[in-house]
């Protein structure tokens, strides 16, 4: 393992929740930093791991409100890091997937503070992995699309051409989107896709409150509403969702013989 040297900042992704799903450098900078800023999706049993004595720094962002600012985070990163500590900054996922882990490494490489990047399993295919649907599949879809359903105003993203998602990327996997599924829904099948289009809305994928809800592109956000599914939640939309009817390994392992 390279080492974390002192006045380093390592950006590192925890996953969705699972902390078997840690990477081997993960649990490395966990073993051995002195100070752990973490964000609001950072599972509480990854930051068990933290090493006995490292300093834990909640710096979380949650529904849309900028707590801390996003500045703010960058110049404690970076002070912690003159000090002369191993800084661990431990972002849900991959911090570079939604995680503004590029515009902290700028503020780091501007600052002239060594850092790395440890890549994480995103929520948009590890997630859906826990919930038996592949992201993509041979015959269904040879493309994917990752998009996020809320811009930092909280609005719909304007930025997004929905139209030519729709009529360009067979499957859809949106993050940050439960609030607004139903303007999303209905701009995606103006363009051209089915109402009748399979959906899932994942909750708390991987961790031991997973939930998962399937449904179709006309029904999703109310069927999200009356089910009372709960965030974060990552959705899928597209053909590969009813693969879950015979992959949905999660909820199949008690079935297995032997199984307890
Ligand atoms: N960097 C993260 C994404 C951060 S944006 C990643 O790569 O996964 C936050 C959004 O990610 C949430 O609103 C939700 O859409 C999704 N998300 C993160 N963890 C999740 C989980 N355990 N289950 C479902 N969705 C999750």
């Amino acid at each position: 393992m390279p080492d974390f040297m002192p006045g380093s900042v390592w950006l590192v992704g925890a996953g969705p929740g699972d902390p078997g799903l840690l990477s081997a450098l993960a649990l490395h900078a966990l073993d051995h930093a002195d100070s752990v800023v973490y964000d609001a999706l950072v599972d509480r049993r990854i930051l068990a791991l933290a090493r006995p004595g490292a300093g834990l720094d909640y710096a979380g962002k949650r529904g849309g409100r900028p707590s801390p600012s996003q500045p703010g985070i960058s110049a404690h990163l970076i002070e912690l890091a003159r000090a002369g500590q191993r800084v661990l900054r431990l972002k849900g996922g991959d911090p570079c997937v939604f995680g503004r882990g590029g515009e902290e490494a700028l503020a780091l490489a501007e600052a002239k503070i060594p850092f790395r990047i440890v890549p994480g399993i995103t929520a948009g295919i590890g997630g859906l992995a826990y919930a038996g649907i592949p992201v993509t599949h041979r015959d269904v879809n040879s493309a994917v699309t990752f998009v996020t359903g809320h811009s930092s105003d909280g609005a719909v993203p304007d930025g997004v051409d929905w139209e030519a998602i729709a009529r360009g990327s067979p499957v859809i996997v949106i993050y940050m989107g439960l609030r607004h599924l139903a303007a999303i829904a209905a701009r995606l099948i103006a363009a051209g896709r089915a109402p009748g289009e399979p959906v899932a809305i994942v909750s708390k994928a991987t961790t031991p409150d997973q939930r998962v809800l399937v449904s179709t592109l006309a029904e999703a956000a109310a069927a999200a509403t009356a089910s009372g599914i709960e965030g974060p939640t990552i959705i899928a939309v597209g053909e590969v969702v009813r693969l879950r009817a015979t992959l949905d390994w999660l909820g199949d392992i008690g079935k297995w013989p032997g199984a307890g």
